[in-house]
């Protein structure tokens, strides 16, 4: 652990599973500055923990939160498939329940526009029939 990395885990707060970044942000990206310049904080996780940065290579996380810097849920991607993607859904498949989001659907949470949640776990939770009419956007 160097004196870097203790400054780039001093602005990380756990949440569950997922590393939020608490300093600067831009576009909603987590930045951090090392030796003057300014870096997507999830790059600096990345190869603080190890893996190399490619050339084209675009990081992206598989749990939703763009400021998570947690390196098991940043996944190297490129910007063609982001191109493809063209939307910033989560990678996951399940929650963490373990249902598969292809069977359950997914409900977004309006609160933050960007947090999926299980179906199933959403329907468990307003009870039995899970008729709620705020059920749309199922993905
Ligand atoms: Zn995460
Ligand atoms: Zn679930």
């Amino acid at each position: 652990m160097t004196p870097v990395h203790e400054r780039f885990l001093s602005h990380v707060k756990i949440e569950g599973e997922c590393w939020i970044w608490q300093a600067a942000t831009n576009n909603g990206h987590g930045i951090f500055n090392v030796a003057g310049r300014s870096k997507l904080a999830r790059r600096v996780s990345w190869e603080m923990f190890g893996r190399e940065l490619k050339a084209g290579i675009r990081l992206t996380t598989t749990c939703g939160s763009q400021l998570c810097v947690n390196p098991k849920h940043i996944i190297e991607t490129t910007y063609k498939e982001m191109g493809e993607k063209m939307s910033q859904l989560p990678l996951k498949t399940h929650c963490k329940r373990g249902h598969a989001f292809e069977k359950h659907g997914v409900v977004w949470k309006t609160k933050t526009g960007s947090k999926r949640q299980c179906g199933l776990c959403n329907k468990l939770r307003q009870g039995a029939d899970g008729t709620s009419p705020h059920m749309g956007n199922i993905y």
